[in-house]
């Protein structure tokens, strides 16, 4: 099977993305995020592990690709995770498509790409970095493994510094748990503050084992669940209220743009809400567009 791959987020109809690759340098993710879709495709989805010959192939597959589209890094397993500092894989792969002058696309949670920043400055990038919520006990409930918030949100502060186009993902908003919208505010101000350009959020979506961990995690959920989640099933997922989501989404988008940050939605089916011309993978961002 090859490493980079046409992404293709489970077929679903409501990726409003440009066409991409997709790459990731490790199978499974540490940070253990409750919400995380990762376990219910991969197996031990929360045990990582280093791809194979993984350096060899991608050597190989990035000299032969035959267009220019980006690749991302890595949209369903975090490509800085602690076992980035064992292996560096991520950092040799952008070693290898900055050679080779292929754009990127990161999406992390972690403080670790700072690392990498050197060359993140001379390649055409973007950076992605997901905050749920500005609260770090909530987020340490939620998200047990990944860096602090308050961390994350310095890390958007030197990527951007840098001259690294940032966008901030709340992703996902959990209902009752991160909603508050004065939590909202003072994460999207943060944002704003800390030099990112572009806000991306979504609500979470429901699947029978990531709904199980924040029962566990958050017991009351399941009243929030009961109640709210009567939206539709898509690709599998159970989705929350239509009225709920276009609700909370509304009050993101009216943040992200008193701050002055452009906004969108992702896999929501609620594109009226999207400013124009920006994407959820943040490749409106890249110079090369
Ligand atoms: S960082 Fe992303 S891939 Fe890793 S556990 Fe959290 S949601 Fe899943």
């Amino acid at each position: 099977m090859r490493l980079i791959q046409p992404f293709d987020p489970w077929r679903s109809s409501l990726c409003t993305c440009p066409p991409k690759y997709s790459l990731n340098p490790y199978t499974g993710c540490q940070y253990g995020c409750r919400y995380c879709y990762i376990t219910s495709y991969i197996p031990r989805g929360f045990n990582p592990r280093p791809k194979k010959d993984f350096l060899k192939r991608l050597e190989k597959e990035v000299a032969n690709l035959e267009d220019s589209l980006p690749v991302a890094i890595s949209f369903s397993t975090d490509p800085y995770q602690p076992l980035e500092k064992i292996y560096g894989y991520t950092r040799q792969a952008l070693r290898i498509l900055r050679e080779y002058g292929v754009p990127v696309l990161i999406t992390t949670k972690s403080t670790l790409v700072e690392r990498d920043i050197d060359i993140l400055a001379e390649m055409d990038a973007a950076v992605s970095i997901t905050i749920t919520t500005h609260r770090a006990e909530v987020a340490r409930a939620v998200e047990p493994g990944a860096p602090s918030p308050r961390d994350r949100l310095e890390t958007v502060s030197r990527l951007a510094d840098a001259g690294i186009p940032v966008a901030v993902r709340i992703d996902p908003i959990i209902p009752g748990v991160t909603d508050r919208a004065r939590d909202l505010e003072e994460l999207v101000r943060s944002a704003s503050e800390k030099g990112a350009g572009h806000i991306v959020s979504s609500v979470y979506k429901a699947k029978p084992d990531n709904l199980r961990r924040i029962i566990k995690t958050i017991p009351w959920f399941q009243e929030v669940y009961r109640e709210l989640y009567r939206g539709p099933r898509i690709s599998g997922y159970r989705y929350a209220s239509t009225t709920y989501r276009e609700e909370i989404l509304r009050t993101v988008r009216s943040l992200a743009h008193r701050y002055g940050m452009t906004f969108i939605t992702c896999r929501e089916g609620l594109e009226h809400l999207d400013d124009k011309d920006v994407y959820c993978d943040a490749s409106h961002l890249l110079r090369r567009r």
